[in-house]
């Protein structure tokens, strides 16, 4: 029996007319040759209402719970009533989504009383989104005439570390349960809906993935059912060449190594679950990114040995924005050992992520990309730690620029890829303020201003022909 995991995200379980489109969709694929799990997301915009009302609980809110709870009542209601026709179904699932806003209600006025928030308890109230949302798809399934039950994390069977708000996997245990929980679910022709985002601890105490976690979930369900494909339904066609928003003609592109996708969700093309792709690259689980308004298209294949070879060596082109540049320089740093260690000894106590790194071989400077938000804590401290030391002169901060990231992996060994890419940008009269490479050869990123990053990116798009490979 062939077998697939579908993921849908909030956006595509918004409303109970998407939620009976998604249900439609996975009929038309779910029959005695195919099982299909269903992975959902929350409704759109629930996760972070959640995250707000744990807020107001330990803040002593009671009267935001109070509304917060017939709100997020009457939001599940009225989705289930759209989502399924059959009365008396939509009537067993209302019954489900009343007791768990009961329990929810009850969870937070917990909340309210201790006037503590802890990393557990907030997983706790995060976690209702997707027990909400289940339910109700796996509802307009039986409504369909599709035998469905509706699972969460933990009852599948998939386990973490007390890591609560960003746990960890323990694949073993976890692989173990789904198989003997979900399998034979497979084999009798019922599709499991399972809570994306969620899971639980040994303990059976629930925890979460953290945020966009249901890409998470899909893959580790994928992985250890070691299914045919994985299939994460979006709202776009897939992993684009560009932003289309830069590029008008920017195109979806067909098929990548797991390599070159985690590469491009690192540069944030997209926001993927970081640690989403891992169990489907460990398995080699194909997964498949599609458009769930127009599932006519094959969107883009993710596989571990990739067939189609770019010609130039190019694939995508993104821009990362809300970055800032820091350049710390002084003529003593030349042949002075250590001066690199002590500039990241100082971001790594402040917990300061360090996007991108290039040294001149003159030694005189080193540059360094970070969040721009954490720009000024960046500089304050490294201005405390090395100004007035007698080999560091200056350290400049630049605020106004962008990353631009050319990704693909038919890049490695190949000549002439780089003076291509350079002088494409040189042609538009841009500056390039600083430049590094991934010795990983996957990558070539760069600085320019940040009014200049649409531009070249469209001229990197153009001068490897992106949008007719
Ligand atoms: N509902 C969770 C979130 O918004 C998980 C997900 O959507 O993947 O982060
Ligand atoms: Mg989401």
């Amino acid at each position: 029996m062939k077998k697939i995991v579908m993921k849908f995200g909030g956006s595509s379980v918004a409303t109970g007319k998407k939620i009976r489109h998604v249900a439609k969709l996975i009929a038309d694929n779910a029959n005695k040759d195919c099982g299909v799990v269903a992975v959902v997301s929350a409704l759109e915009g629930i996760t972070n209402q959640l995250i707000q009302a744990s807020e107001e609980a330990k803040k002593g809110n009671r009267e935001y719970i109070h509304k917060f709870k017939d709100e997020i009542l009457q939001r599940h209601y009225t989705t289930a009533d759209q989502a399924i026709k059959d009365k008396t179904i939509a009537q067993e699932v209302k019954q489900v989504l009343g007791e768990r806003i009961g329990d929810l209600e009850q969870v937070l006025t917990g909340i309210v009383f201790v006037g503590e928030l802890t990393p557990k308890s907030r997983d706790n109230v995060i976690a209702y989104g997707e027990k909400l949302s289940a339910p109700i798809v796996s509802g307009a399934l039986n409504d369909l005439g599709v035998e469905s039950v509706h699972l969460t994390g933990g009852d599948a069977g998939i386990v973490t570390d007390s890591n609560f708000g960003e746990a960890g996997l323990l694949m073993n245990v976890t692989k173990y349960q789904l198989t003997k929980n979900v399998e034979p679910l497979l084999k009798k022709g019922i599709v499991p809906v399972l809570t994306g985002f969620i899971a639980a601890t040994q303990d059976g105490v629930t925890s979460t993935l953290g945020r966009g976690g249901s890409d998470y979930t899909a893959t580790i369900v994928g992985a250890a059912l070691e299914v045919d494909e994985v299939w994460i339904w979006t709202d776009v066609d897939g992993i684009m060449t560009s932003d289309p928003k830069i590029v008008a003609d920017a195109k979806t592109i067909p098929e990548m190594s797991f390599k070159e996708a985690t590469e491009l969700t690192i540069f944030g093309a997209k926001a993927m679950h970081p640690r989403a792709l891992e169990p489907a690259r460990k398995e080699g689980i194909p997964v498949r990114i599609r458009n769930v308004f127009e599932p006519e298209k094959a969107g883009t294949l993710i596989v571990k040995d990739q067939k189609i070879k770019a010609k130039n060596g190019v694939k995508a082109v993104t821009i990362v924005k809300n970055v800032a540049m820091i350049t710390v320089s002084g003529a003593g740093m030349v042949g002075a050992p250590g001066t690199a260690a002590k500039v990241f000894e100082v971001l790594g106590k402040e917990n300061i992520n360090i996007l991108m790194i290039s040294q001149s071989v003159s030694e005189a400077n080193i540059s360094l990309v970070i969040q721009r938000k954490l720009l000024e804590r960046a500089v304050s401290n490294l201005e405390i730690a090395l100004l007035g030391k007698e080999f560091i002169r200056e350290v400049m901060a630049e605020d106004d620029v962008c990353v631009v990231a050319v990704l693909g992996a038919g890049m490695k060994g190949m000549p002439g890829v780089a003076s291509k890419i350079f002088s494409a940008v040189a042609q538009k009269g841009i500056n390039v303020r600083m430049i590094a490479q991934g010795s990983s050869e996957l990558n070539v990123s760069f600085v320019v201003k940040e009014k200049d990053g649409a531009e070249t990116v469209r001229a990197i798009h153009q001068e490897f022909k992106l949008s007719t490979k």
